[in-house]
C-alpha cells in the first residue's frame, strides 16, 4: 500500500461544488489501487480572506509544502473585486505557485468521445486529438528585466526582455521529456530560433537534454507554424514544450479545439509537488445552483494520479469513465440532443458509477 498526503483547496464559487465529486472519484480510485489517502482541507481565495483577512493563510502554505500534491477548485468572484490587489483571491493562487516553485504548466487538449461535435473545428480534424502543452511558467518575457515604459527622444517607448538561462531551459525541457515519456514519446519543442537568440539557446539546450531521453522523438517547430498546425492538423502532436509567452497563446488555441471550458484540467509542477486544478474560474453566474460541470476537476484528479504518482492506469480509468458518462449524460454547458441533462452532483455520481462498473 502506498500512502499519499493530498491538500484539498475547494476555494470560491463553484470550486466547492466541483471539488466534492472529484474527491469521491479520488477515494474510489484509492480503494481500487490500494492507496492510503491523507486528505487535508485548507482555505485559499475569497473565503480565506473573509475568515482570516488574507487570501492565503500561513497554515495553508505550510500544508501545501508538506503535501504530496494539491487539488484546487477555483478562487475569486465579484464580491472580492473591490479589494486591494494585494489581498485579492487570485494573489493567494499566485503566491502558492511561486512559493512551491511550480515552473511548468501542463495543459492537455483532448477530445472526449462524441464531444467532437462541440469543437469549432471539423470533426475529422479533431477526432482523436490528444495534445499536451508544457508551458514554462515562471520565466521568459513576462518576468524579464529591464521592462517598462519610458520617454526616449521625445516619445514613449515600451520594452520587455525575453530572457532564459540555461538552467531554466534545462529544467523545463526535462519536464517536457518526462511528460512525453508518460504519453506518446513524441516531443515538439516550440521556439523562434530564426529570429530570437534566447530561443536559439532554447533549441540548443532542449536538443542536449534530449540525449538523456533516447526513447523520445524530439522535433523543433517555429511558434507561428505551430499555431497554424494546431488548427490544421492537431493530431500530429503528442507533447509540446515551449516558453511562457508562446505557451500562453498555444495552450489556449489547443484548448479551444475541445470547445468547452468545463472539460479542461491543468497541472502546475516543477518543485517537489504539483498543483492540479481546472482551467476555469469560480463561475459566479452559476455558483450554488448545481449547474457546474465537474469533469475538468475530475480530470485534474486523473492528471495528479498520472503525473505526481505515476499511476497512469488510474488516469486512463478516469478518462474512460468520463467518456462513458458523456455518452448519456451532460451538464448544461455541453448539453446536446439526445442526452440527459444533469447537475454537477449527478454528473459526479454517474462518473463514479461508471468507474465502479469498469472495475467490478
Ligand atoms: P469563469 O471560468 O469562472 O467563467 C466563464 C464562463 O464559463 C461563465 O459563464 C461560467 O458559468 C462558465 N463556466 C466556467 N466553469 C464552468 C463549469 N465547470 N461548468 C459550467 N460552466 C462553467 O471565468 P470568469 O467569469 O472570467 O471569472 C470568474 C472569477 O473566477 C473571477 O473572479 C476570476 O478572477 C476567477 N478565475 C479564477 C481562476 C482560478 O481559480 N484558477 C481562473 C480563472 C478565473
Amino acid at each position: 500500500m502506498i500512502s499519499k498526503k493530498i491538500l484539498v483547496i475547494p476555494g470560491d464559487g463553484i470550486g466547492p461544488e466541483v471539488t466534492a465529486p472529484s474527491i469521491q472519484v479520488l477515494k474510489q480510485i484509492a480503494s481500487q489501487f490500494d492507496i492510503q489517502l491523507e486528505l487535508t482541507e485548507k482555505l485559499v481565495g475569497g473565503v480565506a480572506y473573509d475568515l482570516t483577512g488574507t487570501p492565503i493563510p500561513d497554515d495553508t502554505l505550510d500544508a501545501a509544502k508538506n503535501s504530496d500534491a494539491i487539488l484546487l477548485g477555483a478562487v475569486g468572484g465579484p464580491k472580492w473585486e473591490p479589494l486591494d490587489f494585494s489581498v485579492r483571491p487570485e494573489r493567494g493562487l499566485l503566491k502558492l505557485r511561486s512559493e512551491l516553485e511550480l515552473y511548468a504548466n501542463l495543459r492537455p487538449a483532448v477530445i472526449y468521445g462524441d464531444l467532437v461535435n462541440a469543437s469549432t473545428l471539423k470533426p475529422e480534424v479533431v477526432d482523436g486529438a490528444d495534445l499536451m502543452v508544457v508551458r514554462e511558467l515562471t520565466g521568459g518575457i513576462y518576468f524579464g528585466e529591464p521592462r517598462g515604459v519610458e520617454l526616449r527622444n521625445g516619445e514613449r517607448v515600451g520594452f520587455n526582455t525575453l530572457i532564459y538561462s540555461e538552467s531554466e531551459i534545462r529544467r523545463i525541457a526535462k519536464i517536457g521529456f518526462e511528460i512525453a515519456m508518460k504519453r506518446g514519446k513524441i516531443l515538439t519543442s516550440i521556439d523562434k530560433a530564426n529570429v530570437l537568440e534566447s530561443t536559439e539557446l532554447w533549441r540548443e539546450i532542449t536538443t542536449e537534454v534530449g540525449k538523456d531521453f533516447p526513447e523520445v522523438k524530439l522535433g523543433h517547430m517555429y511558434a507561428d507554424n505551430a499555431a497554424m498546425q494546431i488548427i490544421r492538423n492537431p493530431k500530429q502532436f503528442d507533447t509540446m514544450v515551449t516558453t511562457n509567452m508562446f505557451g500562453d497563446i498555444l495552450s489556449d488555441a489547443a484548448a479551444m479545439m475541445t470547445g468547452s471550458l468545463g472539460m479542461l484540467p491543468s497541472a502546475s509542477i516543477g518543485g517537489g509537488n504539483g498543483m492540479y486544478e481546472p482551467v476555469h474560474g469560480s463561475a459566479p453566474d452559476i455558483a450554488g445552483k448545481d449547474k457546474a460541470n465537474p469533469l475538468a476537476m475530475i480530470l485534474s484528479v486523473g492528471m495528479m494520479l498520472r503525473y505526481s504518482f505515476d499511476l497512469i492506469h488510474a488516469d486512463e480509468l478516469i478518462k474512460h469513465s468520463v467518456v462513458k458518462t458523456l455518452e448519456n449524460y451532460r451538464t448544461k454547458d455541453i448539453m446536446a440532443e439526445g442526452k440527459k441533462l444533469v447537475g454537477c452532483k449527478e454528473m459526479g455520481e454517474r462518473v463514479l458509477q461508471s468507474l465502479e462498473k469498469k472495475y467490478n
